[in-house]
């Protein structure tokens, strides 16, 4: 099975994921949590997922990993050129840890509490590669170190609750890229973690993904942490994208509402101690009966101020994701400088680039 090539330029995706949309069967009726998504991800590159709690940042984490089951998933996310929607779990289970590998917000639940850290790292090493013990294990070490954990050799031989929160997220971090991988998600990886330690973390992400060529998928609710190590930027509202684009694009020129509304929630330099947090009213869109049209409209600061006609084209047509000329396309992140890309009908491109051609 072959994805339709959108360009023939362009050296191919390392992950391309086209019109995946992933469906829960509930008592309350099917809950599509995430609609149509496409993307690619290039190695060298990385992504970072942003919207808030329940946009379906990771369910659709979890469908690249293939580890949804007894959800319905539809359309293509291909690995390298290979299909990975519907292929066996033992075909999944080799090329989870070995070609792609993920990290938890919450590390603890990863680890198992009655090995060592070093153990654990070296077994997943001696099940992907079938290495010797000695191997193995002087790997899990080399690996500690790499991650910047002091004294790998004495702590490779601790258990998971005698490390502190960062040093387990290290970890974790050391785990995933064992059996170096080429793509590796990070679902919410600092959340838990105080801001020095985050930024830590950060730093160590981005550091191992130039090193290593890596294509990391960073995901968070935090604009501030995709300005500080993203590429491109995928935007997301009710399991769909509203905006993908280049970092510098989307911070300068938000092309959605949706955007333009969590940078204003950003907190600034200048806010005043005691200025309330601004956080954009109304709430997230029921995934039960998704409305006709954008989702965002009942939301939207754009919407508001339209037209009743305008007003009705929001509420009752869906808005496809679409560059500054209006052609629908895909962000393809292996170009710096790629063409924004906004689900809506009254998009805020910048004005020299709305003009179409
Ligand atoms: P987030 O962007 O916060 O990571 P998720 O991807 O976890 O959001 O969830 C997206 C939506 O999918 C949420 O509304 C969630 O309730 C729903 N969802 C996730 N997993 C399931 C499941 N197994 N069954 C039903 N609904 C689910
Ligand atoms: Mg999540």
């Amino acid at each position: 099975m072959t994805a339709p090539q959108l360009s023939m330029t362009e050296t191919h995706a390392l992950l391309s994921v086209r019109d995946l949309s992933v469906t829960f069967a509930t008592k309350r009726g099917p809950v599509r949590a995430v609609d149509s998504l496409s993307f690619d991800m290039h190695r060298g590159r990385t992504l970072g997922i942003v919207g808030e709690s329940g946009s379906g940042k990771s369910v659709t984490s979890m469908a690249v990993l293939g580890l949804h089951t007894g959800a319905e998933i539809t359309g293509s996310i291909s690995l390298d050129g290979q299909e990975l929607v519907g292929l066996p779990e033992r075909e999944l289970n080799r090329l989870r840890g070995r070609r792609m590998a993920m990290i938890f917000q919450d590390p603890l639940s990863s680890l198992h509490p009655y090995y060592t850290v070093g153990e654990q790292i070296a077994e997943h090493h001696r099940v992907h590669f079938g290495s010797r013990r000695s191997v193995a294990r002087r790997r899990a070490v080399e690996m500690l170190a790499e991650v910047g954990i002091p004294e790998p050799e004495r702590r490779a031989g601790e258990y998971p609750h005698q490390f502190s929160g960062g040093m387990r997220q290290r970890v974790m971090i050391a785990m995933a890229l064992v059996c170096e991988p080429e793509l590796l998600i990070a679902d919410e990886p600092t959340t838990a973690l105080d801001v020095t330690v985050q930024a830590q973390i950060l730093e160590l992400i981005a550091r191992l993904q130039e090193e290593r060529g890596l294509a990391v998928v960073l995901i968070t609710h935090d604009l501030g942490v995709v300005a500080r190590v993203a590429h491109d930027v995928l935007v997301m509202y009710g399991g769909r994208a509203v905006e993908q684009a280049p970092v510098d694009a989307l911070f300068a020129h938000p092309a959605h509402p949706y955007t333009r509304g969590l940078l204003d929630s950003l907190p600034r330099l200048d806010d005043a101690d005691d200025a309330p947090l601004r956080a954009i009213p109304g709430s997230p869109p029921s995934l039960l009966a998704p409305a006709p049209g954008c989702a965002f409209a009942p939301r939207c600061a754009r919407a508001a101020a339209a037209s009743p006609s305008e007003r009705l084209r929001c509420e009752t047509e869906r808005p496809l994701l679409s560059g500054p000329a209006g052609l629908p396309q895909v962000l393809d992140s292996a170009r710096t400088g790629g063409t924004p890309l906004a689900a809506c009908h009254f998009p805020g491109f910048p004005a020299s680039e709305g003009v179409a051609s």
